[in-house]
């Protein structure tokens, strides 16, 4: 989702005469967007910043920014520690770059502002194959280790209308694939519902594949489910955060469903839509996280097999709930326990990934992997990653391939037809 927004606010500046710089010693405006998701993230942020106030002595003219959220969360307070920093914004009023040119006088734009939803801002995308588009912003779930519902705000839907004319827009563009981005995809509603937006975005002639992140597991319905079974041009893949396998903490982090509401919709998953890969997250350590709980959540991870997940250590965020829960587990234990996770999914993805050699596979091509010149990269509809020899078939092409080797991270194909 940050990674959209950068691509929002180089289309705004480039319609202010600003073009990207790959020396940022050269630049007369870097902008920092920032994610406060985990603590990591914030204390990479803050060393990057101290490199730019380098740069900043060396060049007057240089402006610096600092948007998304962080900047949302700590506002004024960034000055403090970084007065040389010229302005602050936070993700819900990128729009404010379009008074640049003109000289923004504002040193601090963090209000909340629910009319994002409608404000259609130009974008500079980074692929000419595969796109984001926004369908929502913000999350009105309040999981008690969150920071997004204090840092982008109530959850708004963006008028369907306006989201198919992107699209229209990207499939004239030669645009194959799209991944609608929201926080809880699910509960998007405007004068449609999520399934029926698939359903409109489905008849747009040009588009191939359709993605969308994030599902919400207590809002994945029957009707989302039949959708994906249905039509073609939906990926067989979901993202459905689990957090933990233990009912005790889901409830403690907000969630709304307990591990066999989760489990059920999982089996329903893989009846209605067979061959669906799911992935999910998970974290380690939660406040309070028992040797119990932590091996409830191996268990499911047994149980449930996903294709791959992201896993995280439990990260104390400033005016969460879960930051000022009893209990809070000392780092060693957390990073134990993460390790345990990722190990054992690890293996899991890897043996799932065996069990694909020897089958056939469309993939959409992405170009030249980046590590190895000889080989292209492409991508299953379950969001796998393969890797083929050089063949004369261009970016974006969907071609089919024989699965040659299953890794832990990646597939080996060859091409069996143009
Ligand atoms: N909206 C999505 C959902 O609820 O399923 C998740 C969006 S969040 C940006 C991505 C992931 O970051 C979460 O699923 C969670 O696993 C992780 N995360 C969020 N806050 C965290 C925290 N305080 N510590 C560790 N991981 C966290
Ligand atoms: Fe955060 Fe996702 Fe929960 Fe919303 S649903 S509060 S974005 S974890």
């Amino acid at each position: 989702m940050n990674v959209h927004d950068s691509e929002k606010m180089l289309g705004v500046l480039e319609r202010q005469g600003y073009a990207e710089t790959e020396d940022p010693r050269r630049a007369d405006l870097i902008i920092f967007n920032t994610c406060s998701i985990r603590q990591k993230a914030e204390q990479k942020f803050y060393s990057e910043l101290g490199r730019a106030k380098a740069y900043k002595k060396k060049r007057s003219k240089m402006k610096i920014a600092i948007a998304g959220c962080i900047a949302q969360q700590t506002g004024e307070g960034i000055f403090k520690k970084a007065p040389y920093v010229d302005f602050v914004f936070g993700p819900q009023n990128i729009h404010i770059l379009e008074n640049l040119a003109s000289g923004c006088n504002a040193s601090v734009v963090t209000e909340d502002n629910p009319h994002i939803a409608f404000t259609d801002l130009p974008v500079k995308r980074s692929d000419t194959v595969r796109a984001w588009v926004t369908i929502m912003y913000g999350c009105n779930n309040f999981c008690s280790f969150c920071v997004v519902p204090y840092t982008r705000g109530r959850e708004r839907s963006r008028p369907s209308d306006s989201i198919i004319t992107e699209i229209e827009a990207l499939a004239e563009g030669g645009y194959k694939e799209i991944t609608l981005l929201g926080q809880n995809v699910n509960s998007y509603k405007s004068d449609i519902d999520f399934p029926g937006l698939l359903r409109r975005i489905s008849r747009i002639g040009g588009i191939e594949r359709i993605r969308f992140v994030t599902s919400h597991p207590r809002d994945l319905s029957e009707d989302l489910i039949e959708v994906m079974a249905d039509l073609p041009k939906v990926c067989k893949h979901i993202h459905l955060p689990l957090q933990s396998g233990s009912t005790r903490l889901l409830r403690l982090m907000n969630r709304g469903y307990s591990y066999d509401d989760y489990l059920g919709k999982i089996s329903t998953l893989r009846e209605e839509v067979p061959g669906i890969a799911i992935t999910s997250d998970i974290i380690a350590g939660f406040p309070s996280e028992t040797e119990e709980d932590h091996f409830h959540t191996i268990m499911a991870l047994k149980d449930i097999e996903f294709d791959g997940i992201f896993a995280f250590r439990f990260s104390q965020r400033p005016g969460t709930r879960a930051a000022e829960m009893e209990g809070q587990l000392p780092e060693g234990i957390k990073s134990e326990r993460l390790t345990q996770i990722l190990k054992l999914q690890d293996e899991i993805t890897e043996r799932k990934n065996k069990a694909l050699e020897g089958t056939i596979q469309e993939i959409l091509i992405e170009g030249v992997s980046e590590t190895d010149r000889e080989k292209l990269t492409g991508r299953t509809g379950t969001n796998k990653i393969v890797t083929i020899p050089v063949v004369d078939v261009e970016r974006g092409a969907l071609i089919s391939v024989e699965i040659i080797r299953g890794r832990k991270h990646s597939l080996e194909g060859r091409l069996i037809e143009r």
